[in-house]
């Protein structure tokens, strides 16, 4: 019984992920309105009622857009932690007691033989999170909405089987770009966005023997090209002496507006 999981959409526009293993199934982030969560999950045979919970990175609205209706439809229980929690609740409406889980950062939670360990991320946000995902041997990292990979978010991911990862700008593109200063200057700050270029170098550092799939995520529509962002990264471990071929990594797309295919992590 291994894991599994699906990028259902990532992007600015919204985020949302599900992870199998076995009869357990969760849900990361929920960045879109119930109406189109369903419409993504029935994608890849998933349905909302089989659910066994829903872990929150950050409250920004394009990882929680349809957190409360969902998590109301279905009843199902919210894992986020102390300060989460207090953004979170001004903007979901009423969720039942019962389904308020804290979880601390730095903590694990088992779901069956499926563990999750969230980890602290650097991101203008209340708490924000990444979370690694363990199933035996198996392990499987999320890390997006981050300024930057810190040494710790490094340690962490290190030895994943998969990993997602923020590639969310071309730093020039970025620059070029018609946004104004203050906003650039955010993205690309220490509590902004990863970009393509940064995401290379965090890399060239992270990618173990173990690491066989890294999909790249959170893809700004205004700076970046997933052709881009595949040669940027590529480039930069090549710089660093790593082949991403001869490794045998795959480099995988994420979308705005659709699901990847399921990955089985080489258990297919
Ligand atoms: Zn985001
Ligand atoms: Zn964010």
């Amino acid at each position: 019984m291994g894991l599994r999981f699906t990028v259902l959409a990532s992007g600015s526009t919204g985020n949302a992920t599900v992870v199998q293993s076995g009869d357990v199934k969760l849900l990361i982030d929920v960045g879109f309105s119930a109406k189109k969560m369903d419409q993504m999950m029935k994608e890849r045979d998933v349905a909302g009622s089989e659910l066994d919970g829903i872990m929150i990175t950050h409250e920004h609205s394009d990882h929680i857009k349809g957190l409360g209706a969902f998590a109301r439809k279905y009843d199902l229980p919210i894992y986020a932690n102390e300060k989460t929690w207090e953004a979170l609740n001004q903007q979901i409406g009423a969720i039942a007691e019962e389904n308020k889980i804290v979880m601390d950062t730095g903590t694990m939670q088992d779901f069956g033989t499926l563990k999750v360990e969230s980890f602290g991320i650097s991101h203008d946000a209340a708490e924000p999170v990444g979370y690694c995902f363990y199933e035996g041997e198996q392990k499987l990292s999320l890390a997006t909405d981050l300024g930057y990979m810190s040494s710790k978010v490094k340690e962490k991911v290190v030895d994943s089987d998969a990993l997602i990862l923020e590639t969310n700008h071309d730093i020039e593109m970025l620059r070029m770009g018609h946004y104004p200063w203050s906003i650039k200057r955010r993205i690309l700050g220490d509590k902004g966005h990863l970009s393509n270029e940064a995401a290379g170098e965090a890399l060239s550092e992270v990618l173990s023997g173990q690491t066989k799939a890294v999909y790249m995520a959170h893809l700004s529509r205004d700076h970046n090209l997933m052709d881009l962002a595949r040669l940027t990264v590529n480039n930069i471990v090549e710089d660093h002496g790593i082949s991403l071929e001869s490794q045998k990594v795959r480099l995988m797309d994420t979308y705005f507006d659709r699901p990847t295919k399921w990955d089985e992590m080489g258990q297919e």
